[in-house]
């Protein structure tokens, strides 16, 4: 009985967290990473989600997730939504090495989406797309060329390319923002 009742949660929990990605404008690919529901379920829980919300102002995103790491550094506004996202994923402790390829379970992808609308009430109409911080989420969970490092500048966290020599600084000591003992 107690398998049965945790698998029927189980099962709200993953259609609740579909719903709350179709939200966020998350792409089909990624909700289905993310839920492990079918690409066919997920399109019918699009159409009920339209249906249910005719004035609504998500917007439906097809075609290929964004996978371009330049994306973060167009200008200086975009590395600082990219380092406030890494610091919130940092401290909620979502930033672990995935064995096996990156699979983060219901319950972690849900805590992630709460980092992401924490996000978007810190920085209102980002640059930085739900599908932005979720590749950049995979990126930062690999630590290998782009990492989030402390800037030896100020301190903050910031997003560095380790096999770029320039920028060595975040984004806010190149602005010249940051004065030391103030
Ligand atoms: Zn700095």
């Amino acid at each position: 009985m107690r398998i049965t009742d945790s698998r029927y949660d189980r099962d709200r929990l993953r259609l609740a967290l579909a719903y709350r990605l179709i939200g966020l404008e998350a792409r089909t690919r990624t909700i289905r990473e993310a839920t492990q529901l079918s690409d066919d379920r997920i399109r019918r829980m699009y159409r009920d989600y339209f249906g249910a919300n005719a004035a609504n102002t998500v917007r439906r995103h097809r075609g290929k997730s964004p996978r371009q790491m330049s994306f973060f550094r167009r200008s200086l506004e975009h590395e600082q939504e990219a380092a406030t996202l890494g610091s919130l994923l940092l401290r909620c402790g979502l930033l672990r090495r995935f064995l096996n390829g990156f699979r983060p379970d219901i319950v972690v992808v849900s805590q992630f989406c709460d980092v992401y609308e924490t996000f978007t009430s810190l920085w209102p109409r980002p640059h930085v797309s739900f599908e932005h911080a979720w590749h950049l989420w995979q990126v930062f969970c690999r630590d290998d060329e782009y990492v989030l490092a402390n800037c030896p500048g100020c301190d903050a966290l910031w997003v560095r390319d380790t096999l770029e020599i320039l920028p060595d600084v975040c984004p806010t000591c190149r602005r010249g923002l940051f004065e030391p003992g103030r």
